[in-house]
Formats: structure tokens, sequence, C-alpha cells
């Protein structure tokens, strides 16, 4: 409306009094109703790269030119044919409806494995890219839009993923040091370990359990107590060992053991954690919020770890971490992905109360990380700060990021067809 047909009012008599046009304009805006944007997704493209295990990056493209990105992680080989059949759903819909389009793309395939796996591990990428979209239409970070605030910082925790023992193992725990970090995780699974029976044998043997407590030994020696430790048996174990190395490990007073055994198996997660006060944590591996459901309900965990790039995507975790909250369960997300994903994952982090620290696994590809998106390093002194950019809050720097790409695969080339 024209300012001169507001005189008389209280709008107009401020803009005149003030004799302020943008003033005016600005109290026109700020008493109008807001309008959100109305968009349509015109592509979903892909790209997949090998860095710490294998992901699958993703873009969902609007009619106004806003791009939103995200990436999926582990069970995305053979992700990019599922991307495109959600494509096809999705195609010509309103972007912003992220729970609608998450539903509606898993429901599609309840009898196409969509319960967990590769079709969840895609779907998650997708998700995130429709966050990230969102945040962008919106002007907000995608925090906001996931509750806000609780803390505008994010812990991180180094995986060393080495075989701790000898001068290596030291230089690498300087360097994480060196680095900020306050927590570390290391493996103590070690498929070519002398002492194991034989390659696929679940028991281990005593002298592959002393390995195992020599590794934890000699990683506490080389931090200050005031650095926590985890470790993980990636679930390569049967129960009786789990039991015997969560027992043994006591005095070491662990952030976790992670993974003694399967998470597939409740009551064998449960009776581990019940034989010990070695704190058990799992959940890798688990999908939606289906796979927390039994796992919160028995008890049978002190700590979970979802993959928000491969569990189902960030409100997901999200609902993940506020089930388990109602169990007082901390939430510890599982991350081996690029400053993308990992910066995705640190929004959810960012947005629950009951977060204890994320993973951080590229210590290895270090001058990667630092190039792979065009802000640069998104990690000070072992924190992630989570910026106030709208959408994820990076961007990807292509050149770096090729690098990386697994060669035959396509990289976000334009769909073709509906
Ligand atoms: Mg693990």
């Amino acid at each position: 409306m024209p300012i001169s047909k507001n005189r008389g009012t209280r709008r107009g008599f401020l803009a005149g009094a003030l004799g302020l046009p943008a003033l005016a304009r600005a109290v026109q805006t700020a008493s109008s109703p807001y309008r959100r944007p109305k968009l349509k997704i015109t592509d979903i493209r892909t790209a997949e790269v090998r860095v710490h295990g294998h992901q699958l990056h993703i873009r969902v493209y609007t009619d106004q030119g806003i791009v939103g990105q995200g990436e999926a992680t582990d069970a995305v080989r053979g992700g990019a044919p599922l991307v495109s059949q959600f494509r096809f759903l999705m195609m010509g819909q309103d972007p912003l409806n992220v729970e609608a389009l998450f539903e509606r793309a898993r429901t599609m395939g309840i009898f196409a494995g969509a319960q967990a796996g590769q079709y969840v591990a895609a779907l998650s990428g997708v998700e995130i890219a429709l966050w990230d979209l969102a945040g962008k239409a919106l002007g907000l970070p995608v925090y906001q839009l996931l509750g806000g605030q609780v803390r505008n910082r994010v812990r991180l925790y180094c995986d060393s993923g080495r075989n701790p023992g000898g001068e290596q193992s030291k230089a690498g725990a300087r360097q994480i040091q060196e680095m900020g970090f306050t927590a570390v995780k290391i493996d103590l699974d070690n498929f070519a370990d002398p002492a194991r029976f034989d390659r696929v044998n679940w028991t281990a043997s005593n002298g592959e359990i002393e390995h195992m407590l020599a590794k934890v030994a000699f990683t506490r020696e080389l931090y200050p107590k005031q650095i926590d430790l985890a470790a993980d048996m990636h679930g390569r174990y049967d129960a009786t060992t789990g039991k015997r190395v969560a027992k043994e490990l006591e005095p070491f007073k662990l952030m976790w053991l992670e993974e003694p055994v399967p998470a597939e198996n409740v009551d064998a997660m449960r009776d581990i954690r019940q034989s010990t006060s070695t704190p058990i944590c799992c959940g890798e591996n688990l999908y939606l919020r289906h796979g927390f459901r039994e796992l919160l309900e028995k008890r049978a965990v002190d700590i979970i770890m979802p993959d928000l790039q491969k569990v189902g995507g960030l409100l997901e975790g999200r609902k993940i971490a506020d089930m388990a909250h109602t169990y007082y369960v901390p939430f510890a997300p599982h991350n081996v992905t690029s400053p993308i994903g990992t910066m995705a994952s640190a929004h959810v982090c960012a947005a629950v109360p009951n977060f204890l620290v994320l993973e951080w696994h590229w210590i290895d590809s270090l001058a990667l990380w630092r190039s792979w998106v065009k802000e640069g390093e998104i990690i000070d002194k072992g924190f992630i700060s989570i910026p106030e950019r709208p959408g994820i809050g990076v961007e990807m720097d292509e050149a770096a990021a090729r690098k990386a790409q697994v060669p035959g695969t396509p990289w976000f080339e334009p769909s073709r067809g509906v």
C-alpha cells in the first residue's frame, strides 16, 4: 500500500513523522502476513566419492535456483538408482514439506527394503539436502528448523582408527592433542592378530583379549586423564568375549565400549551391559527410530550412536535423540562423512539436549578435509562452531571434492526424463 494512503493511521504517522520511506517499508513488511517461498523440485542429482568408506553426495534443485546439498554414507553402493526413484516421486513437489516427502518416499518402499540399509541411507542423503534447501529458502540455519539451539558449538572426538602401539601411535596422539581434541576412539578388533583362532571365529582367545587390553593401556598412557577414551569392537565378537572384554576394561573408565556384539540381538547387548560398569554404546548400523526402540525399551545400551547420514537423516536423528532422552541415554552420533555431512550432523547435535560427542574420522585425510568446502577448516580445537548462514552453512569446493570421485560415476550430471 502506498505510504500516502496511510495518512491518519499509526503506520502512516510513524513513517511520516520520521520521514523515512525505508522505515515505512520495513513496518509494512513486518506487519504483513509472511508468505514463504513457493518452490518446486526440478531435479535430484548425485556424485559418489570414496574417502573413509563410500559416500553419496546429493543435490536437490528447484525452479527458483535454490539448491540443497546432502550426503549419505556407508550403505550407499547402489544408492544412486534409489535416488532416481525418490526423484521420480519428488519432482514438482514443494521441498519445504520435508516430513511429507520423507514419509512418502519411505512408505513407497515398504516392500522394497525401506526398513533399513541402502534404501534408508540414500533417503537420508536426500532428506539432508532438503533441510539445507529449506534453510536457504527461509534464510535460517538448519538447527533453527530442528528446534533451535541448545549449544553453539559441538564437541568432537577423533577416531584415530590406527592399531595402537609404537612410535607412530605416539606421534598420532601428539597430533590429536595439538589439534585440541578432548576425546579419542581406538579400534580393538584386529583380523591380523596372530592370537586369533581363525579369520572368522567370533570368540577371542586369551591372547587376543590380552592384546586388546594392551592397546587400551598403551593409549590411555598417551593422553592426560581429562581426555576421554572410547574403544570399538565393531560387533565382531560373541557375547562371552564381549562380557570378558567389558569387565577387564573397567579400570580404564572408558567413555564407552562400542559394539562388543552386533546391535541386531538386543538381548545379547543388554546382557553385556548388565554385566559391567563399562558404558556400552551401539547404533551405527541401526536404521530409523524403529531400530532404536527395542534397544532403549530393554535398556540394552548406555549411549546410542546413530549415523545421521544413514539412519534416516537429520529430523529422524533428532527424533531418535528425543526417544533416547526419555531413557536418559546420551546421543553420540557416528560420523565418517565430509565437512558437509559432519556440519549437517552438528546442527542436530546443537539442537538436542542429550548430545554427548560427535565422531570425526578424517585425520588420515587432513588436506582433503581442509579443502573440501569453500569455508575451509570448520574444526577449532576439537569443536565445531555452528554457522549462522542459511542451510547447513558450508558449500562444496568442487575441485577438491572431485579428487575423491569414484571412477565411472556421475558428478551431479543432469538426470534425464521425469
Ligand atoms: Mg563403530
